[in-house]
């Protein structure tokens, strides 16, 4: 009898070290599935490797549409830092040239690290998709870099620390919301002292998350994390405690460009959620189920995640909402495309990549530990948010290419 027990004692000890082992290998060598498409290399020019050398490839492609359509305005507005004199906020306006119906708002790096990505898209607009013909009723805004200071430091959140799609409030009360299941992870997500990725415990993420989803569902988890929070300003996802300068700058602008149409649609261009290589579009839930309506028929042929679905998640304060409270009365759908890297809609990917958001925050705040690992962690971040892979850039340039001809045919 005494042997059996052992037996299955052993057994037992060897099926749970089988099974941490496997854990720890796939979690640790995880890689988001690989992107299928052909590599364009005409699509693959659209990227620059720095913000200057997105903002100036914008600036000349926006003066040279200045030859080409009636009273295009191309400007930009400073945003003041305490490190960085040379940061704005560029933006190319070219007025509908016949009939004053439709915008068509295209913005970019509203996160700033994701303004790589969304920057080579406002480019390829520019130069394969306006046209006279396309112009004839639709105007079109497009707004480069909302967030600077990101974009050319590479970090998500503007120098506040503040996340400015959770922080373009319509109404000031949003900074007073106190997001419980926020302070409940604080620990986990802003986790103090120098940051280490190879740390046992960041060996071992996948456990300390699988613990906590076991506790409270994954689509708790998610909400609670990335619904924004107004409290921890040094945390992650923190919204402010008030508008951002530059949203207050940028204000009259969106105002006077909107005031002579009847329709404005904005397309807020991010990345770095859901899965890798596919465009998802991903605005945030409307209450107003004629509006809902009326989005899905403008798209149909896409199917837009409202946020409310498996993987997706629903926040305030986001800079495509904001631009409509700027236009009552008028006709208003605010998109956003969100180009996915890491899978994140699989368990592993969303940890892995909420892993690479805190240890670029902790080392941000607290340093890192060595020279090696900053490089490393900074690598993983940019790569979750800009990836390298050619396939991937080439299908982001190809899917919206497809998607913004259609927008301007459907207008
Ligand atoms: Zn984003």
């Amino acid at each position: 009898m005494k042997k059996v027990i052992k037996i299955v004692l052993f057994s037992l000890l060897g099926l749970i070290a089988t099974a941490y082992l496997f854990l720890l290998f796939s979690y640790n060598g995880y890689k988001p599935a690989e992107v299928q498409h052909e590599i364009v290399p005409e699509a693959l020019d659209y990227f620059n490797k720095t913000y200057e050398d997105c903002r100036s490839a914008f600036i000349e492609k926006a003066n040279l549409l200045v030859s080409q359509y009636e009273e295009v305005d191309v400007f930009n507005i400073p945003v003041l830092s305490e490190i960085d004199p040379d940061l704005t906020i560029d933006f190319c306006y070219i007025p509908a040239q016949n009939i004053s119906d439709n915008l068509l708002i295209l913005s970019s790096g509203v996160h700033g690290i994701e303004g790589f990505t969304s920057s080579a898209v406002q480019l390829m607009v520019m130069e394969e998709i306006l046209s006279p013909n396309r112009l004839e009723n639709v105007g079109i805004l497009l707004i480069h870099g909302v967030n600077p200071y990101g974009f050319k430091h590479l970090r998500r959140v503007t120098e506040n620390n503040i996340d400015m799609n959770r922080n373009c409030a319509i109404d000031e009360d949003l900074f007073n919301i106190k997001n419980e299941g926020y302070a409940k992870l604080f620990d986990m997500l802003n986790p103090k002292g120098e940051a280490n990725h190879h740390s046992l415990k960041n060996r071992h993420m996948h456990l300390v998350a699988i613990r906590k989803i076991l506790a409270e569902s994954m689509p708790v988890l998610r909400q609670a994390v990335l619904q924004g929070q107004y409290e921890y300003s040094g945390g992650l996802f923190f919204g402010g405690k008030k508008l951002e300068q530059q949203i207050v700058d940028i204000t009259p602008i969106l105002q006077e460009k909107i005031t002579p149409y009847a329709r404005i649609l904005t397309i807020d261009l991010h990345t770095g959620y859901g899965e890798n290589g596919a465009m998802h579009l991903f605005p945030n839930p409307i209450k107003d189920l004629g509006k809902k309506a009326n989005m899905e028929e403008f798209f149909a042929g896409y199917s837009i995640d409202w946020g409310n679905r498996g993987g997706f998640y629903t926040f305030m304060g986001s800079f495509a909402d904001y631009i409509g409270s700027l236009a009552p009365g008028k006709t208003y759908f605010p998109m956003v495309f969100e180009f996915g890297t890491l899978d994140s809609q699989k368990t592993f990917g969303s940890i892995r990549s909420l892993q690479n958001l805190i240890l670029e925050n902790q080392g941000f705040h607290h340093g890192y530990k060595n020279e090696k690992t900053e490089a490393k962690i900074k690598e993983n971040f940019l790569e979750a948010f800009f990836p390298s892979n050619k396939a991937w850039r080439s299908k982001v340039i190809t899917d919206s290419k497809k998607i913004i001809k259609l927008v301007f045919e459907r207008f």
